[in-house]
Order: structure tokens, then sequence, then C-alpha cells
């Protein structure tokens, strides 16, 4: 077994006989049980063993909740369900799924501005908690709650007053579409007093795609201060104090995993005076990518092998289309390349190419001038840590060529 290094963390997947190996299976007998290129595969076992080691770094008593937008695949929440303390949904079809695991819908939080007024309905109707983003969508969680008889369980989604200094994509601090920004909050709170309405908690979601212990812990520190302030104007006792997620996991070279330790030391910190100011309220981290970023990947076919003065392109009928944001073009400043391999040819003699798509575009890059094994038609292209936003997050109706499949392994 060799681990050869692709330039960013790819030591979860076993080599044998110069192929990649996952969920036990070398990947072109997987290839072939699929029966198509491209699909999505996503390992059971690496799912798994992330919420393990993640669990065992995190003090006991913070709670995980699964943030499903990430990776909606039903196969994969279902599997998630049962290895998280709660599931986070983003639109009514997500909490469709879901509520299909079995998942106390008590253990469900529906987050997202611009709820329908059937989301709302269906959130209020199977119990779960609603995330209010704004005043008026609380107005019409406690109309909706009094047409069906039910009391709706809200938390409020909380806009912080601070900003995260450091890089990863800012989800909080400033004018923000998310949230309701935290000097309106104690107005809000005595509002869910007056109307109908179980006050579950707070939800602060701050970033995402943090490598940086210092930023996280940062925020942490700042999320909790801010909750015990906002607790004081609250309607009744927090059940619920959602200090979100962030974690992120390495893509481009130089970036290594987050180092949980300190992030865990300081939230260890924290809980007892929680505890104290905040007695009976579970804290939870929401997490998407950081649980299933790294245990899945995209495998397409080389279709064609072409030198265009010079320069070697494999042409493969995978792309953008499938996976936006490998192709740089998901909200990416700079485009870098995803950890690339010739997943049956992981071995050999290497040469520079560019790993493109069957789109009529040049975005359609899934590498650019990477070094590589020389690979042939028929070869399979791997594309890394691709997990989460991937097939959801791209535009699959672009140039109308086939659905990818998703396979969990
Ligand atoms: C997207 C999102 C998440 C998950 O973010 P990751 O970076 O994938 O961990 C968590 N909570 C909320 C509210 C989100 O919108």
């Amino acid at each position: 077994m060799s681990t050869k290094p692709v330039h960013a963390p790819t030591d979860q997947f076993p080599t044998h006989a110069n192929c990649l190996h996952l969920g036990g299976i070398a990947l072109t007998q997987l290839a072939e049980r699929v029966g198509q290129t491209p699909f999505y595969a996503y390992d059971r076992a690496l799912l798994s063993a992330r919420v393990t080691s993640l669990r065992a770094a995190l003090p006991a008593g913070i709670e995980l909740h699964y943030a499903m937008k990430a990776n909606p695949m039903s196969a994969v929440v279902q599997h998630m369900a049962g290895l998280v303390d709660g599931l986070d949904v983003a639109s009514g079809r997500e909490l469709r799924v879901a509520l299909d695991t079995g998942m106390n819908p008590a253990r469900i939080s529906f987050a997202g501005p611009g709820k329908s007024e059937t989301e709302l309905r269906q959130a209020i109707a199977s119990g779960i908690t609603l995330n209010v983003e704004s005043e008026r969508e609380l107005e019409r969680a406690a109309t909706q709650g009094q047409q069906l008889g039910l009391r709706p369980r809200v938390a409020v989604r909380v806009n912080p007053d601070y900003e995260l200094k450091s890089s990863g994509m800012k989800m909080g601090g400033g004018p923000k579409q998310f949230g309701i920004d935290a000097e309106r909050v104690p107005d809000v709170l005595s509002r869910i007093g007056q109307l109908d309405l179980d006050f579950e908690g707070f939800h602060i979601f701050w970033g995402s795609q943090n490598l940086k212990p210092e930023a996280i812990i940062e925020a942490h520190d700042q999320t909790f201060a801010l909750a015990y302030r906002l607790a004081e104007h609250a309607p009744s006792a927090l059940r619920t104090l959602n200090i979100g997620g962030g974690f992120g996991i390495p893509y481009f070279p130089g970036e290594s995993r987050l180092d949980l330790a300190p992030i865990a030391d300081n939230l260890a910190r924290h809980l007892p005076q929680t505890a104290s100011r905040l007695p009976g309220a579970a804290v939870v981290i929401e997490l998407g990518r950081y649980l299933v970023g790294e245990a899945g990947v995209y495998v397409c076919r080389v279709i064609d092998k072409k030198v265009s003065r010079g320069h070697t392109y494999l042409v493969t009928d995978g792309g953008l289309h499938h996976h936006l944001s490998a192709s740089g073009n998901f909200g990416q400043v700079i485009r870098k390349n995803y950890p690339v391999a010739i997943g049956n040819r992981m071995d050999g003699a290497r040469e520079t190419v560019s790993v493109v798509g069957p789109l009529c575009t040049p975005l359609d890059l899934l590498g650019d001038k990477m070094d590589l094994p020389a690979a042939q038609v028929g070869d399979l292209v791997v594309v890394f840590q691709s997990g989460a936003y991937g097939l959801t997050a791209s535009p699959t109706g672009f140039l109308s060529h086939p659905e990818p499949t998703e396979v969990l392994v």
C-alpha cells in the first residue's frame, strides 16, 4: 500500500496494485458496478470515522448536527442521522429527507432566509425548530401556527455584531441577509413572548470553511458572550445554543487539516460557564463540509487525450456541470486545483496535463497544469475532497449532458 501525495490529504483512500480503493473496493471494479461515469462515491466508513474522531476530540456535552445542504443524498443523510445528534435543513425538500431518516423532529432545525409559506407550514406541522431569519418570518410563523392549532418551535438566528477577522467565508457580521441583527434581537425576544411560540434558543452562525483554530476560538468566545447578553431578554430558558460550525477541510497545496485540540480546549473552558449561565441549554455545533467533504470523490473517464501547441489535455466525460466547486467557479476568487489522481494508475511516469470536461467553455476545467501519471483514454480521473458541495451545488442542466450518479459504498 502506498499513499502517494496528490498535494492535499488523500491519505484516507488506500492504493493497492496501482489502483485507488474506496470502501474496500478497487475503483475500476466500483466503476463497473456503478455502470456509468461520471459518478460521485462516498465512503461510509470514512463518514463514521470522521464523526468518531470529532467526538473524541470535542468535550463531552457538545452536540453535533449535520448540515444537510453539504450533501443531501438520502443514503448519506440516513447514514449521518445514525451518527449525529441532529440535522439542519435548508429547504422543505431537505426537511422531507431529514424526517424520512426517523430523526426525532425536536432534533431537526430549519435555517435559511425566504422560507415559503409552505415550508413554514411543513416545519410547524412536523414539530421541528424554525431558525427564524427575520421579524416578518417570525410573524408568519406565529400566524401559521394559529391556523394549524400548533405552537411553532422557534430559535432566533442572530446576525452577530462581530465579524470574523481572518479567512473563511463570512456568514455573519455587518449587513447580511442571514439572521436578525443582534441589536434587534432583544425586541424580537419580547415579541416571541407575546406570541404563541415555543422558544428554543439561539442560532449564531458566523462562517464557513475556516482552517484557523485561532479564528474559530475567537468566534466561539464572541458567540458565547453574545448569547449570554441576549439570553437576558429571552422569554424563557434557552434549550439550545447553536454556535454554528465553520470547520474547514484542506483543499489546496499548503493547506493542512484543522487542529481541533485548541478549539476543544477553549470549548471545555466555556462549557461550565454556559451550564451556570444558561442552565439546561444544549450547546450545538453544526457542520456540513467537515463531516462529509473528505469522504467523497468524483470520478470521470478520459474520453480523449489531445495536445494543443505543446499542452496536453485530458478530455473527460465530467466537468463543471457536475462539480462546479472543483472547477473553481463556486465563488472562488483565485482558481486552484482540487487534489486529483488517475485512480487506476496511481503510479508511473508522470506528465503535466490539464483535465477538462465536455462543455464549450474554457471554465470547464477540473485540473490545470497538474503533474499526474500519464493517463490513457478510458482511465478514471478522481477528484478528491468532493463529498460536500459537489453534485447539488452544480449546474447539471448546463449543456444537457447526462446526470452523474451517486453511490454510498
Ligand atoms: C451551510 C451552512 C452550514 C454548513 O456549513 P459548512 O461549511 O458546510 O460546515 C451550517 N449552518 C448553516 C446555517 C449553513 O447555512
